[in-house]
């Protein structure tokens, strides 16, 4: 049986809560839980509730679809300090159309889709700041480089002058017992580990995104420094709420 959130009375007092437990778990682990960023994940919720979460303190949106970024960038433009991310996985043909808009792409899964962002953010005179998204579980269904394919690539990253990799993402199976996690986040930082040995010139391993409602302790724990929650700060998706 799937546990469902309990239903979003107040978003501000779910984000109070969820910034709460984000800063227990980072006293847990002896961390400073301002090193721990929360990304509000609000795929399918609706740009009103989203100015609501503006007016409870959230800074940071995630975002999973691109049409539907775009429209509520458009109607939440005016909140100027706001910063977009794209945690979804990004079509080719829409790739043009993704850089440059968002702070941070969670989600790259190929050398080719980071060639295709350098290109563009070549032709737009900007860097775009992405992570790499490591299938650590090899589940066939999930995106992202192998955790091999991922080191092996990337010196190749070094050469790209238009992208700059701030560390890796990756999203482990679900489960609904949150410890079930733990060794996914774990092999994650592990792998940033290795790479930072490497002595990179542009690719950096500062961040861990990894968490998302139900297991964001565990993965603060395991030392995630972007955590991205949807359903504990908005309440259960009702997928047809935003087509
Ligand atoms: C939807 C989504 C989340 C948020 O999931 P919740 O369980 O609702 O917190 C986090 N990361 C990615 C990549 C997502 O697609």
């Amino acid at each position: 049986m799937i546990k469902t959130a309990p239903v979003s009375c107040s978003i501000a007092d779910n984000i109070q809560r969820v910034t709460q437990s984000i800063r227990e778990a980072a006293l847990h682990a002896g961390r400073d839980p301002q090193d721990i960023q929360l990304v509000a994940v609000t795929k399918t919720v609706m740009a009103e509730r989203l100015r609501h979460a503006y007016a409870a303190g959230i800074r940071t949106f995630g975002e999973n679809r691109l049409q539907e970024a775009q429209q509520k960038q458009k109607s939440l433009q005016e909140l100027v300090d706001v910063s977009w991310h794209f945690i979804g996985q990004v079509q080719r043909r829409k790739i043009k159309d993704v850089v440059g808009q968002f702070d941070l792409i969670h989600s790259v899964e190929s050398l080719e889709q980071a060639r295709v962002m350098d290109k563009h953010a070549h032709d737009m005179g900007i860097t775009q700041g992405i992570l790499l998204q490591v299938n650590v579980s090899g589940e066939p269904t999930k995106g992202g480089f192998s955790s091999s394919d991922m080191l092996k690539t990337l010196p190749e990253f070094e050469r790209m002058m238009h992208v700059t990799v701030r560390g890796l993402m990756t999203i482990p199976p679900w489960s609904e017992d949150c410890e079930t996690a733990r060794p996914y986040f774990r092999e994650l930082r592990e792998m940033a580990h290795t790479v930072k040995r490497r002595d990179f010139q542009r690719t950096r391993m500062d961040e861990l995104s990894m968490g998302m409602s139900r297991d964001f302790r565990v993965a603060i724990e395991e030392g995630a420094t972007i955590v991205r929650v949807g359903t504990a700060l908005f309440g259960t998706r009702n997928s047809v709420e935003y087509i």
